[in-house]
Parts: structure tokens; sequence; C-alpha cells
């Protein structure tokens, strides 16, 4: 008699079941690791990975697999076990982690949707539909000047009460709904007659034109869409869709409208070029052959590509990518955020045309999809995205890219697995023999550390390259613009109580008359927090114990915590006075101080408020880059790879931001953000001017960073770390939990607490317990936060000793210890 098999199976329920389940292996059913099963599942049935086949069990007569839902494996061998480092490494279901490489969709019904996904035929080989527009261009571009932006249906509602009559301001402010659409409302629709507003159109096209207005995302989309349409057409479906982010029911929408049509490309229309790589520099062939070298290697060590920003990290990446696919293999790039990456993407994309399949976030799920299949079936073979690309299913895995390797982006904080994007690249790279490349201005000193002990391979791009224009496919080395390091509290003496001093005032007044661009980074958005003169209490959200942001002129105010919106009090909710005065401090306050010194300039912001009004990071991104604003002004996200040869100065506002920041790498940060803005600026022929506006001119990490001292920042950083255990020297966990009443988040806290300093007598060098302490804030949604953070010694042994509750969350080598 054949002997019994048994499988353990991940049971991929809507809750995440811990571990695996050990199931009996019908006779015959062929089954392998990685394969997906239905099995009995309490009451019912349940899809499942097959993560190991053996031939015994304790477990007395289980039931049985009742059958495979397709015959090849779903999880290769090292994804697999990538899935079971995730699950041990950050404490989190194992199913849920193997939910990570399965097909998008929700996890219940991810195995059942991989199994139909396996039978949809593959594309027909007839050519892509191109786009091309259906009315002449004059009409087109006419059409989408009115098309909707950032207007708000207010607008429309206003224009749909004008075609009723002429009406005063007062009256339609107060149906329409507020001053402050009035006031921003300025429009050829609309024109002034004595105290009242009146159509300057007729009735009928100002409807048309209110209809418009409340289009929502999709009209945006739609928007975007023609625009390329109008701006590159006739393009390829695919390309205008992934371009725009518009759907396919956009594009049927705007072909039925009549705006544009779909046609057969053109016979004599030469194919998508591949554009043909620059000659490289001698730093750039020399860290690419290294890499290139080690894909002889059964198992490279990881690189770190440490190259200042303009240095020319993408031509190396892409001169890798080029050798991993020429040797049939296939590759995967990380990037933070790929709205913020257009420029990178662009570049894979034009360089290798045809074989990318991006991912982000916007995507729906058919295209989300879509995309993971056509990286299963090999018709991709390079994927480009966020943390959650590195699960594409790509075969023959050669190649994993992590750019900007020092984005804290890269861990996810919620839901579970808490993983570090970073860190699985390299378990999956060791894993699958794949060669793995972390590149970056400013590694972090971890990564800095482990090239030291020769657990990376450090590649060094010392000099910014910028193409010769005299010489095509030439480089020539610029140097790096000064630093300048402007302290605040002089400023504050000399009587300048504006957010831009006068060296920063004079650089950015020169540069506007050379008619060139510049950038100012401020990580606050909106006008500031608001405060009473009297008694000086901050306005706080009803939920969170934090202050309020005033937003749009101080229409109204917002919780950066939870998102909550709220009127601006009349009067302050502490003591009743009605001297409420926002702090001016924030992009929306810094965007009028700029317009109001320079007043004929066209300055950008570019915030999430900003973006989510215009409809896309790129269109501001485009607007910027196109030259039709001269200055931009925006948060973290105009601190990123971005490469504008205009601009010519760049500006910290307020360094103290992230100095002052309560985190242990908050100089680390610091280092790197000034780091990254000075990379913005002299991209150019030009050259440029770096300003770094700070109260703590002294700080080790801005005098660091001005000096553009990497190695010297990294060895004072790394001597700080070890003296308190932190990263690379000990490890980091944080436990979180939030309550409904503070009695019961401190009750819970002090028992998990004393669970903890317990179980610490069982292992060997346990880690240091610290708290329980209030979470920052204290207070989100209303629910109570309380966190133990475990410090030095692996946390791990520890936290496998006892039974943590729901209500806790858990974040190993947390981004960040609030
Ligand atoms: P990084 O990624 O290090 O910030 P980039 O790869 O964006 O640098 O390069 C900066 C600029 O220099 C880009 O405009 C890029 O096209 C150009 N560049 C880089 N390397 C070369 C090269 N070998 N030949 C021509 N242009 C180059
Ligand atoms: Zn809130």
């Amino acid at each position: 008699m054949a002997e019994r098999l048994y499988a353990d199976v991940a049971v991929i329920s809507g809750q995440p079941a811990e571990g695996a389940f050990t199931y009996a292996v019908p006779e015959g059913l062929g089954l392998r690791r990685g394969m997906a099963v239905a099995v009995p599942w309490r009451a019912r049935f349940a899809a499942g990975v097959v993560i190991g086949v053996r031939d015994e069990t304790e477990i007395e007569d289980p039931r049985a697999i009742i059958r495979l839902l397709e015959d090849r494996p779903l999880l290769d061998g090292p994804r697999l076990e990538l899935a079971r480092w995730l699950s041990e490494h950050y404490l989190a279901p194992l199913s849920a982690c193997i939910a990570l490489f399965l097909p998008p969709g929700s996890p219940r019904r991810a195995v059942a949707d991989q199994a139909r996904l396996q039978r949809i035929a593959p594309r027909a080989a007839a050519p892509p539909a191109q786009l091309r527009l259906a009315v002449p261009l004059g009409e087109a571009r006419e059409a989408l000047r009115d098309w909707p932006k950032s207007k708000r249906s207010k607008s429309a509602d206003l224009l749909a009460l004008l075609a009723r009559g002429a009406w005063t301001m007062r009256t339609a402010a107060r149906i329409a709904g507020g001053r402050p659409a009035l006031a921003r409302w300025s429009s050829p629709l609309v024109r002034r007659d004595g105290d009242a507003r009146v159509l300057a159109v007729p009735a009928a096209e100002a409807l048309d034109a209110a209809a418009a207005l409340r289009l929502d995302a999709a009209g945006r989309r739609r928007a975007a869409l023609l625009e390329e349409v109008i701006e590159r057409g006739p393009l390829g479906e695919r390309e205008a869709r992934a371009r725009s982010l518009a759907t396919k029911s956009d594009v049927d929408r705007l072909e039925q409208a009549g705006w544009i049509e779909r046609a057969e490309p053109a016979p004599d229309l030469a194919p998508v070029r591949a554009v043909d790589a620059p000659l490289l520099t001698p730093a750039q062939s020399a860290a690419a052959a290294e890499i290139v070298a080690a894909f002889d290697e059964s198992a490279p060590r990881p690189f770190l590509l440490h190259g200042v920003t303009g240095s020319g990290k993408t031509e190396v990446y892409l001169a890798a990518i080029e050798e991993a696919l020429r040797r049939g293999g296939s590759a995967l790039v990380l990037v933070p955020e790929i709205s913020l990456a257009p420029q990178t993407v662009r570049r894979i994309e034009t360089r290798f045309p045809g074989q990318v399949a991006v991912q982000h976030s916007q995507m729906r799920a058919g295209e989300a999809r879509e995309a993971w299949r056509s990286a299963a079936a090999g018709e991709a073979r390079i994927v480009v995205g966020a943390r959650s690309a590195l699960f594409a299913p790509l075969p023959g895995l050669a190649l994993i890219i992590v750019d900007e390797a020092h984005e804290w982006t890269y861990k996810q904080s919620d839901p579970a697995p808490r993983y570090d994007a970073r860190a699985a690249a390299a378990e999956l790279a060791r894993l699958a023999g794949a060669v793995a490349v972390f590149g970056t201005a400013t590694p972090p000193v971890e990564m800095h550390h482990r090239a030291a002990a020769g657990a990376m391979r450090r590649l060094v791009l010392a000099e910014r390259v910028r193409a010769d224009p005299a010489a095509i496919r030439r480089v020539s080395p610029v140097g790096d613009p000064p630093i300048e390091v402007v302290d605040l509290r002089a400023e504050l003496r000399a009587g300048n109580r504006s957010p831009i001093s006068r060296s920063l005032d004079a650089a950015l007044s020169a540069a506007l008359e050379r008619g060139e661009q510049a950038l100012l980074f401020l990580n606050r958005r909106g006008l500031g927090s608001v405060i009473c003169r009297a008694c000086g209490a901050a306005v706080e959200c009803r939920r969170c114990s934090l202050a309020m942001t005033a937003h749009a002129r101080a229409a109204w105010l917002e919780c950066h915590e939870c998102g909550e919106r709220a009127a601006m009090p009349e009067c302050c909710p502490s003591c009743g006075d009605k001297r409420l005065r926002p702090m001016r401090f924030g992009t929306e306050q810094l965007e009028r101080d700029v317009r109001g010194r320079w007043p004929g300039i066209a300055a950008t912001r570019w915030d999430r408020d900003a973006a989510s009004a215009a409809g896309g990071h790129e269109r501001i991104l485009d607007e910027f880059a196109g030259g039709k604003s001269r200055i931009l002004i925006g948060t973290q996200m105009i601190a990123k790879g971005l490469d504008l040869p205009l601009v010519t100065v760049s500006a910290v506002i307020n360094a103290d931001l992230s100095l002052r920041a309560p985190d242990y790498a908050a100089a680390e940060r610091s280092f790197q953000l000034i780091t990254q803005v000075a990379g913005r600026a002299g991209r150019g022929a030009r050259g440029g001017r770096v300003i770094v506006q700070t109260y703590s001119p002294d700080h080790p990490a801005v005098v660091a960073a001005a000096a553009r001292d990497y190695d010297g920042f990294a060895a004072a950083e790394l001597r700080a770390r070890a003296r308190f255990d932190y990263p690379p020297f000990g490890r980091l966990a944080v436990l979180r939990s939030a309550h409904g009443s503070a009695e019961q988040a401190d009750l819970a806290a002090a028992e998990l607490a004393g669970a903890l300093r317990r179980q610490r007598a069982f292992v060997s060098s346990p880690p240091e317990l610290v708290g329980p302490v209030p979470a920052r804030p204290e207070r989100v949604r209303g629910r109570h936060r309380r966190r133990i953070i475990l410090r030095g010694g692996d946390p791990l042994p520890l936290l496998r000793r006892i039974e943590i509750g729901r209500a806790w969350s858990v974040d190993i080598d947390p981004a960040s210890l609030a």
C-alpha cells in the first residue's frame, strides 16, 4: 500500500490564521509545494496554499484536501521561503504573508481568482489600437481649458444659480454655500454687474459648464487622457492610459462622446524605439561592470550604490537591467512611491518599451490583475513599483533594484505584516540567487555599517554628471553648489519675521531675474495651527490630542492625524476670546508669502492638498518642469529624485521640523533631507545655490550636510547609535495599543509589560523594556494609545513566549518610535 502523504496548508480566509494546518493528501492528486488547493475549513471550505508536504503527522486522522485549484504552483520555492521569513521576522500570521504574493483582490477570493486567471488565454497578437483626436486640435484644446481641474462643485452650484438670473454676491454666497468658493471664483463665464454677478454666456452654456465642473476624479482622469492625446497623439492606448492613469472605460467614454477615436496604427508609423543607452562615464561603467559580474556568482552579496544626486545612478540601473534581460532573466525595480517617481518610470519605459509592468496604488482591480498576470506569464520582464511590487510573480528573477534606498516609505506600517521592503528585498535576492542593488545619495547608516563589515559591496559615484550639449552622449562633471546655513535667530534679531531670510530673498530675486527656477521645501501643509491670542491655547481635534491646521484661507481646519475637518471656530474653545489666528506656518502660508513678495511670478504649491486638487502629482510636476511656474513650494515630495535643470536655488525653509522630531533617527533624517534638497539645485549648466534655514545652525547633522561630509556624519551617527544600543548595534520593536478609555489602555499596557518583564528571565540577552508610555499623539480617533518599546537585544525570542492580544500591534524594526 502506498504511503500516505500530508500537506501543511496556509489557509487564506478572511481572518488571517496563524501558522499552517495539516491535511491529508488524496492519492494521485499530483500535489506540489506552492500549489493552491481547496480545503475544508471550520464548517465550510476555504482556499489555501501548500507550504510543505511530508509523510507523517502527529495529528490523528486529519481532514483531506478537496482538490487542486490549478495544476501549477502559485509561489515558487524562494517566494514560499520569503513568506515564511516575513512571518517569522515580523511576527505576522503566515497566511497574511502568503497572501502578499497572491494576485490582487481580496485575500479570500485571491486564490480562486488565480485559478480563473490561469485559464484566460494570452492576448491575441493583433496590434494594440492607437488613440487619436476625433475633433480639430483647437477644439480639443479649448475643451480642455474649461475641463474641471481643481474647481469644486460649489462653483458649479453658483453657475447653475446664475443661470436663473443675476444675484448679489451675498445672496449667491449664502445659497451656493460659503464665501470661499465665491471669492476664488473668477471665470470668463461670469462677470460683475454693480453689486451682482451675472452670466457672461448663454444660460445653456453655463449649465453645460456646471455639469462639467461637477465631474469627479473620473472627469479629471479623462481630462488627463485627452491632454495626452492632444500633446502626443496618436499614441498607443496602453501608453495613454498609463500616462493619465485613465481606465479603459474612460477611453470608452471619451470615444463615445466623440472626442477621440480608436484606430489601427498607421502601417508606415515606425514602432516605438528603445532609446539608445548613453555612453557611460568611467565611474558608471565600473559600477555597472561589478554588478554585471555578480550575475555569474552563485550567492552574490548585495550592492550599495552610493552615488551623489545627479551622478547617474539610474543609468547604472538601466545597464544592469539590460544585462539581466540579455541573460534571459527578469528585473524588479522598487521606488519609494510610484506617483513621485514619474521621471524614473519614464526612463525605464522608454529604454525597454513594451517590457515593463508598472504597479501603482491608483490601479483598478482589473488593471492590477492584468499587471500581475503579464508578469507571471513572462510578458513583462521588468516590474516597477512601490514596496508591494516585491511580491510580483516574476519568473527568473535576476536583479532587484531598490532606488532611493534611504526612504522610510519602504517600511509598511499597517496592516501586518509590517515588513521593511529593503530587508525583504535582500532576503528574496538571497533566496533566489539574484543580485540586489540599493541605490541612494545618503545611505542609511545601517547600510554604511554593513558595507564596512563586508556584508554589502559599496560602489561609489562621487561626481555629478550632466549631458554636454556640445557633444551628444558625452558628459562632463559639474561642481556641487555651495550649501549656505542661515541662522534664523539672527533673522529674528534683525527684525525679519518672514519665513524667507534675507539671504534666501536675495538668492531668489537674483534667480528669478535671470529667468531661473527655485524650489522651497517645508514639511508642513496648510496655514499653521490656530492659536488663541488671549490664552495661547491651540484648537485641537475633538478625537485626537493634536492641534488642527488651518487650510484654504482659514476656511476650514484639518487634523493631520485623522483627516477630520471642522469649521474655523468663532471663539477660542478654552477661554472664549475671539482673537483666534493661524500661526502662519505651512506650505499654504508660504505660498501666500511668496506671492506677496514676488507678485508677478507664477508659483506652484505641491503637497497632498494641491495634488488632489490638481488631479495628480504628475500634473503639478509637468507644470513646473514645463516652465509655466517659477517657484515650487512643497512638502517632502519635492525632495525626491527630481531632475530639473532650470532650478538654481533650493532651500529648506525650516530644518528644525525634522531636527527636533522625537526620534532616534532624527539626525540621520535631517542629514538626508538637507542633502536631497541640495541635490535638486544646480543640476543644469547654470550652477546653483542651496540655503538651509534653521534655529540650530550648529547641529552636527546640519554642519555635516552643509559640508557634504557623508562619511564624517555616518561615523558620528554610528558612534551615537552604539552608545544607546540603537540599530544597527541593537534591535528595536514597538508594541502599540488603542483602547476606548485611558483606564482600559493603562490596564492592558501594565498587563502586557508585566508579562514581558516576567518572561525576560527566560531568554538570553533580552531587550530592555521601555514603558508603557503614551503613544504620540496619545489620542487618535477617540482611542487612547499606549506603547511599549523593546530596545537592544533581539525582541523576537521574548515576544514569541507570550500571547499578545488583538488590541496590540507589533512593529519590528519600526520606522518611528512614536
Ligand atoms: P541620479 O539617479 O544619480 O540622480 P541620473 O541618472 O538622474 O542621476 O542622472 C542625472 C542626469 O544626467 C540625467 O539627466 C541623466 O540623463 C544624465 N546622465 C547620467 N549619466 C549620463 C551619461 N552617461 N551620459 C549622458 N547623460 C547622462
Ligand atoms: Zn483628529
